[in-house]
């Protein structure tokens, strides 16, 4: 079962010169492997923060003893390249680049072809690290294209599956500055899984009943294809952020450039309480949108649209949404946006009308 599942983890990695690790933690533990294994205390490394993710994986580098360089980005906006380009030219020491792929607080989306680019005209031979959590299996993803050394998953968002799992993509780079790196590392090390990992087995008791999870998850992907998978979230994504518009309401992304495939952050109108629409979504209309973190609690409202999931879920996450803010207070005009959506998801669908473009 574990061999044909690592190779097939590398298609949705798309990392044919590397390898895949498979821990038994939530995506957290991934991240905390790709540190452990490659870097070595008081490294500087250049992060960037604009969401709750990318400032917990900041918090955590620097709990473990890395020398952090961190770029505050407005919240809505995502991985700054021109500033990366430019802290990277000023200083040649820095050993590894954080991204955020898809921050998940506040729905932005990342070019990390673009960080690549950045690193490139900075001349900066600095290992990449990539939260793809909430983005791989979802969105577009090349860890090779892209030059990505250390790509970080979690069972729970693209792979449809209970949390439980992370999955760490490996570049062979990476797995070379892992024979060298001196932090200390124990239940996350590379070397222990690749002495096990090439005969189909794990240094220490892997969690099977989730291991077949991965397999279903993995047949459901390829069964779809990873082109039409991404396709599908596009346009999930489009009918949603069309829904939104029509009733007024703004995503927290500042511009489309950052607009996420995967979930919408919703600013609630001024007055009402992003929490109580959550509440009465999810007391009245048996809803479970997420809740603002952090910085933006109460102010926005999340609606994931990622994994297992087609136009008629998101309809109905729209319908509900509608009601829950208009229970909270909100002027809204009950089924303007689901209207939008339909009507999007209409044409989209239609054999005889091509794709409408995304606004
Ligand atoms: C969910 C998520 C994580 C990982 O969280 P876990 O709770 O440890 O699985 C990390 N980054 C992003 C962007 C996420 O969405």
């Amino acid at each position: 079962m574990t061999l044909p599942l690592l190779q097939d983890l590398r298609k949705i990695f798309k990392n044919d010169t590397g390898r895949v690790f498979i821990y038994p933690s939530s995506g957290t533990g991934a991240w905390e492997a790709a540190i452990s294994n490659t870097l070595n205390l008081g490294d500087r490394v250049l992060m960037s923060r604009f969401g709750q993710f990318s400032h917990l994986w900041v918090d955590m580098a620097k709990r473990l003893g890395l020398d952090v360089v961190s770029v505050d980005v407005e919240w809505g906006q995502g991985v700054p390249l021109d500033a990366y380009q430019q802290d990277l030219q000023r200083d040649p020491s820095i050993k590894a680049v954080f991204a955020t792929h898809n921050e998940t607080a506040t729905g932005v989306s990342s070019d990390i072809a673009g960080v690549r680019r950045a690193m490139n005209a900075a001349a900066s031979d600095a290992l990449l690290f990539v939260d793809g959590v909430s983005s791989i299996a979802s969105i577009d993803f090349q860890q090779e294209g892209w030059g990505v050394d250390l790509a970080v998953t979690g069972s729970q968002k693209g792979l449809m599956m209970p949390a439980g799992l992370s999955m760490l993509g490996v570049s062979a780079k990476a797995l070379d500055a892992a024979k060298s790196a001196t932090m200390e590392r124990c239940y996350f090390d590379f070397a222990d899984m690749i002495a096990t990992n090439n005969a189909g087995y794990f240094p220490y008791t892997p969690p099977v009943q989730l291991l077949h999870g991965l397999r279903a998850s993995l047949d459901l992907l390829f069964e779809e294809s990873l082109p039409h998978v991404f396709a599908r979230h596009r346009r999930l994504a489009e009918g949603v952020r069309r829904g939104v518009q029509a009733l007024g309401l703004d995503l927290y992304a500042v511009a489309p450039e950052w607009y996420s495939d995967t979930v919408s952050a919703i600013r609630v109108p001024d007055g009402i309480d992003g929490a109580e629409v959550c509440r009465i979504g999810f007391e009245r209309y048996r809803t479970p949108f997420g809740a603002g973190l952090s910085q933006v609690a109460g102010k926005v409202f999340r609606i994931g649209h990622l994994g297992d999931l087609n136009e008629v879920m998101c309809l109905s996450a729209l319908a509900s949404a509608e009601m829950s803010l208009a229970d909270a207070g909100a002027k809204i005009d009950l089924g303007a946006g689901t209207a939008a959506a339909q009507d999007y998801y209409r044409r989209a669908l239609s054999p005889t009308n091509p794709e409408p473009q995304p606004v």
